[in-house]
């Protein structure tokens, strides 16, 4: 009906029938335009201050990346620099993952990468169970619900234990796939945050394997 609808328009449109062209009909024939639907949750909540954190914070820090990525990472909340920036994962921690995620072939600007909480924690806290609480109803369900991700990397425990919505050990649990209470449509996987590597460099290797079995699985699921 819509697809008639639109050469009728188009034939009108080749006569000078200018007035009578609707581009909006067009594009609701396209794939979903995620870029836009992310900006809208960005815009309707970019003066958040549901929680204590609007008030040290610098800035929102959303995500960065590709919303059309079958994998989403996912880390605890912004440290300093990123508070700066207003980019997720750009400090040292930021860096360090990017460099692991280049060695396994991963260019960070094709997967897409948020943080359980959008607002830096003062002095790089752990975010309060409320604060989260307040933070992924008002954001990341919502990201998920948009960018539809097949995988859901959880780096660190706070993002674990969100995601799956019970305590869990990260040494224990870590480089193996879970289901989810918040967005039962993708895995979960998870592995250290990259801070930890950080602190304890030599579990380097665990994690850069992890991640090549986590890249093993989405690139067995996109084909
Ligand atoms: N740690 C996180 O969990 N997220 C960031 O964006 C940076 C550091």
């Amino acid at each position: 009906m819509k697809k008639n609808l639109i050469a009728t328009f188009k034939v009108l449109e080749e006569l000078g029938f200018n007035f009578l062209y609707f581009p909006s009909l067009e594009s609701s024939q396209s794939k979903p335009n995620k870029e836009k639907a992310l900006e809208e949750l960005f815009k309707k909540n970019k003066e958040c201050c549901k929680c204590s954190l609007c008030q040290s914070r610098n800035q929102i820090v959303f995500y960065d990346g590709n919303p059309y990525s079958p994998v989403v990472f996912v880390g605890e909340a912004p440290g300093e620099e990123e508070d700066k920036q207003g980019k997720p994962f750009v400090g040292r921690a930021g860096q360090l993952l990017t460099r692991i995620l280049q060695k396994i072939g991963w260019d960070r600007k094709d997967i897409y990468i948020t943080n359980i909480c959008k607002c830096r924690p003062p002095n790089n806290r752990t975010p309060k169970p409320e604060e989260i609480q307040t933070c992924i109803n008002t954001f990341l369900i919502k990201e998920l619900k948009i960018v539809k991700p097949k995988v859901i990397c959880a780096l660190g425990a706070t993002a674990g234990k969100t995601l799956l919505g019970k305590n869990i050990k990260i040494t224990k649990m870590r480089g193996n796939f879970y289901s989810s209470l918040i967005y039962p449509s993708a895995k979960i996987f998870l592995t250290f945050h990259p801070s930890y590597i950080l602190r304890n460099p030599s579990a380097t290797k665990i994690f850069l394997e992890d991640l090549k079995k986590l890249k093993e699985y989405v690139n067995s699921i996109s084909c």
